[in-house]
C-alpha cells in the first residue's frame, strides 16, 4: 500500500469518487459518512500532531505505532479511505488469477461471501470486518474492534466492510446483515486486488 503522507503536517480528507451508490448506499449515508465521519477524524487527528512525535510520518506509520486518541484518529482515517475507495457504480469484475485464489483458499466465492457476512455481522459493537493477505500470500478474514486495522498484526489489508452502525443505520436501520449483502455490488475487484 502507498504511504500516505501529511502535506504541512497536516492529512488531507479524501475526495469521495462518487456522490451515491445507487441503491445500496444513498447519498444521504455518504454525506453524513464522509463529510461528518470521517472529516471529524481527519480534524481531530491534524489537531493532535503539531509538536507530537508522530508529525510528518505517514498516516500508516501512525496506525501501526500510535496509541490511544491518535491512534483511533489516523486508524479511522486509513480504514475510511480503503473502504471508500474501493466502490464504484461500474465496479470491474475480480482477475481470474484472484477468484483462483480465493477459491483455492474458500472453497468457492460463495463460501467466501458467506464468511465474510457472517464476521461482520457477528462482530460485537463497532468495527469492521477485512479481507487481507498474509505474509505468505494467504488470503484470512479477521474481525477487528472500533479503529483497528489488520495491518498491526503484519497482514495487507485488501477489502474492508465498515460495521459501525454510522455506515448503514440511515438506509438499513438495525439490518446489518442486509448492508453487507447488498454492498457486494458495488466493490470494484481491480481497487481490491491493486492493494496486493
Ligand atoms: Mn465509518
Amino acid at each position: 500500500m502507498k504511504e500516505i503522507m501529511p502535506i504541512n503536517g497536516q492529512f488531507a480528507l479524501m475526495n469521495l469518487p462518487y456522490q451515491d451508490l445507487g441503491n445500496v448506499i444513498s447519498a444521504n449515508t455518504l454525506s453524513f459518512h464522509h463529510g461528518k465521519h470521517l472529516k471529524a477524524y481527519v480534524d481531530n487527528l491534524n489537531k493532535a500532531l503539531p509538536g507530537s512525535e508522530f508529525e510528518g510520518k505517514s498516516l500508516q506509520n501512525i496506525v501501526l505505532n500510535a496509541q490511544g486518541p491518535v491512534f483511533n484518529n489516523a486508524g479511522q482515517i486509513l480504514n475510511h479511505n480503503l473502504y471508500f475507495e474501493q466502490f464504484s457504480l461500474a465496479p470491474k469484475p475480480m482477475s481470474k488469477a484472484f477468484a483462483d485464489r480465493l477459491t483455492a483458499q474458500f472453497g468457492s466465492f460463495e463460501a467466501f461471501q458467506k464468511e465474510f457476512e457472517t464476521k461482520g455481522a457477528t462482530l460485537f459493537g463497532s468495527g469492521w470486518v477485512w479481507l487481507s493477505a498474509d505474509a505468505e500470500g494467504k488470503l484470512v478474514i479477521t474481525q477487528h474492534a472500533n479503529a483497528d486495522n489488520p495491518l498491526r498484526q503484519g497482514l495487507t489489508p485488501l477489502l474492508t466492510f465498515d460495521v459501525w452502525e454510522h455506515a448503514y443505520y440511515l438506509d438499513y436501520q438495525n439490518r446489518r446483515a442486509d448492508y453487507l449483502s447488498a454492498l457486494w455490488n458495488v466493490v470494484d475487484w481491480q481497487v481490491v486486488e491493486s492493494r496486493l
